[in-house]
């Protein structure tokens, strides 16, 4: 993984370059970003840098054989810790490495995936995966043997904020006393969990939000998506990046989602039960994925509809969207977009906890339809 693979963060990459550049590589460094900011693929792509044998000023050469082993996240060198569920059956906590080949295999095939696709990959749903205590002693152990190539040995840690705190504790006199020529990247999408006392002791690099022009500089490269659709996923991701792939990936289901969408809005008004039972059914009968994207994208059109209350030239839409935001809006105001919001992210959280989708939309769309009062002036 180059620097060039990441998508944005201009800025931190030049930090990165110049710090290796002047040779102050230091031994504890926490990648702060948040879900989608692509601060494993920039510790990766760091990692390759360092150790790349015919580096250029600007990216690592992504052909020398170190590259070429990091790519593929079998360098001798580069290790990784991150979150795993021990299985029933087992006696013993288990270890990242009983479960790297599952890693690598969706690492490599979508380096920004998030904490959610892995759990679901590896472990399947509704389990809480963590890095236990064992697995930071197994860090230690593998920091204190030599580097095999005789340069730097880097542990990347995904997620710490997964980490319980004897692990935590361990992880700490690490820090403290670091064996020579060792490189800790601990990548965090959140350091509320941390230990104040590991955060004290890491350099930050701290990752700002992905701007609009990187991610569509990001999606384009990826995908062949018109540049009204490109910035559409643009507007609803945010700044992040592992959701605007989830969401070309179900490009065929846009248009789909917005008629879905006004119907929804459409039976709540007249309390259409038909028409909220058969919306109902055809959400239950679409994958996960395509589920959390449509109400992912519900909320995206709720905010819009409120922010056209304030100013029509902020919004974040297509014009078919926009022609119906136009009249929709009168019903989203700053006295229910809270609860409009947090009913929408409720049902997100339960589809991961394989909630039923049928009576889950039903329920929304009878608060729905006592939430979006004053129908009087609504014709769409
Ligand atoms: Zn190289």
């Amino acid at each position: 993984m180059k620097f060039s693979d990441v998508v944005g963060h201009t800025e931190i990459k030049d930090k990165l370059r110049k710090s290796v550049a002047e040779g102050r590589i230091s031994h504890a460094q926490l990648f702060l970003g948040y879900e989608g900011s692509g601060n494993l693929p920039l510790a990766r792509a760091y990692a390759q840098y360092v150790l790349c044998s015919n580096r250029l000023e600007i990216d690592s050469c992504g052909v020398c054989s170190s590259c070429q082993m990091v790519t593929k996240m079998a360098h001798p060198d580069v290790h990784y810790a991150f979150p795993v569920v021990t299985p029933s059956s087992k006696k013993e906590p288990s270890l990242s490495d009983d479960f790297i080949e599952q890693f690598r295999n969706i690492m490599l095939a979508e380096p920004y995936s998030n904490y959610s696709d892995w759990v679901e990959y590896a472990f399947k749903e509704g389990k809480n995966a963590i890095i236990n205590v064992r697995q930071a002693e197994e860090i230690a152990k593998k920091l204190r043997l030599k580097a095999y190539e005789g340069s730097y040995k880097f542990m990347i840690i995904w997620l710490p904020e997964q980490m319980n705190i004897q692990a935590g504790n361990k992880l700490l006199k690490l820090i403290e006393e670091p064996p020579p020529q060792t490189v800790l990247l601990l990548v965090s999408d959140n350091d509320d969990q941390i230990l104040s006392t590991i955060l004290s002791r890491t350099q930050l690099i701290k990752l700002k939000k992905i701007s609009d022009f990187d991610m569509m500089e990001g999606l384009l490269a990826r995908y062949r998506l018109s540049m009204d659709r490109a910035r559409e996923i643009v507007n609803i991701s945010d700044g992040n990046f592992s959701q605007a792939l989830t969401l070309a990936e179900y490009d065929e289901d846009h248009e789909k989602h917005f008629e879905m969408f006004v119907q929804w809005m459409r039976a709540c008004f007249t309390l259409d039960i038909a028409t909220l039972m058969a919306l109902g059914d055809e959400l239950h009968n679409a994958s996960k994925d395509q589920q959390k994207s449509f109400l992912l994208y519900c909320m995206h059109m709720m905010r819009e509809a409120l922010m056209n209350n304030f100013d029509t030239m902020l919004m974040r839409v297509t014009e078919n969207e926009r022609n119906f935001l136009i009249k929709f809006s009168a019903f989203v105001h700053e006295g229910n977009i809270e609860q409009i919001a947090s009913l929408l992210e409720k049902a997100v959280y339960y589809i991961d906890r394989n909630a039923s989708v049928k009576i889950m939309f039903m329920d929304i769309s009878l608060q729905f339809q006592d939430l979006l009062k004053d129908r009087s002036a609504f014709a769409i």
